[in-house]
């Protein structure tokens, strides 16, 4: 156990030497400050590593994870990086990013209760319940799992369109995009599931504040 517990410290002090190698400028150059162009939702999954995946280095993303990367509009965690992201470092993009295989919302299409994270998984019983028609038209257990990641993360997009955060920074004309993104264990490739808010998401008007 001590062994697993050390081998990070002896990974990070290769991790140290590499870069310094490469540029013996790198920390001091990233002590000085961040200006990451992404804001990266992601699962807590310990394999969806939001760097690894995108091939970012350090500085260049802003992350939040939780289980099943949920956008819940009083989660003020997710709040506050949000609009820290948005207003301050002003990020380009959002990218609710999914997962295939995501046991978070595998729980959530079950009927156990698995203790105080049945209050989580709820929101995502809300994403299923607004897309059960979708999910449920599909053929087999996998794909309805697929469908309802996918349907998942539209939600979570949606939601963030219906912050005041994302709503006001658009009205103000900032250059902020914001994206749906599913990442495949099987295969290690990200999909976009270009989710265009304007077009499928027909109640926005109830969330729209007025410009
Ligand atoms: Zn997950």
């Amino acid at each position: 156990m001590q062994q697993s517990y050390a081998r990070l410290f002896e990974n990070n002090r290769k991790w140290v030497s590499d870069k310094l190698n490469l540029d013996p400028d790198y920390f001091k150059k990233m002590a000085e400050g961040q200006k990451p162009k992404y804001l990266f939702i992601g699962c807590s999954d310990s394999r969806v590593p939001a760097n690894e995946i995108t091939g970012t280095e350090p500085g260049e993303m802003f992350v939040h994870r939780n289980i099943a990367n949920m956008v819940v509009h009083t989660d003020m965690n997710l709040m506050s990086v949000l609009q820290y992201a948005v207003q301050v470092l002003k990020v380009e993009h959002v990218i609710v990013c999914g997962h295939y295989g995501c046991g978070g919302v595998a729980a959530a299409m079950g009927n156990k209760s698995l203790g105080l994270i049945d209050a989580w998984l709820r929101n995502i019983k809300d994403s299923y319940s607004k897309n059960r028609d979708y999910v449920e038209a599909a053929e087999s257990d996998d794909a309805r799992f697929r469908r309802l990641v996918e349907s998942n993360v539209k939600e979570q997009v949606f939601n963030l369109h219906m912050t005041s955060i994302v709503q006001m920074a658009k009205n103000a004309g900032q250059d902020l995009q914001v994206h749906g993104w599913v990442y495949d264990l099987h295969d290690g490739l990200l999909n976009d599931l270009e989710i265009d808010h304007e077009k499928h998401f027909t109640d926005f008007d109830l969330y729209e504040f007025d410009k």
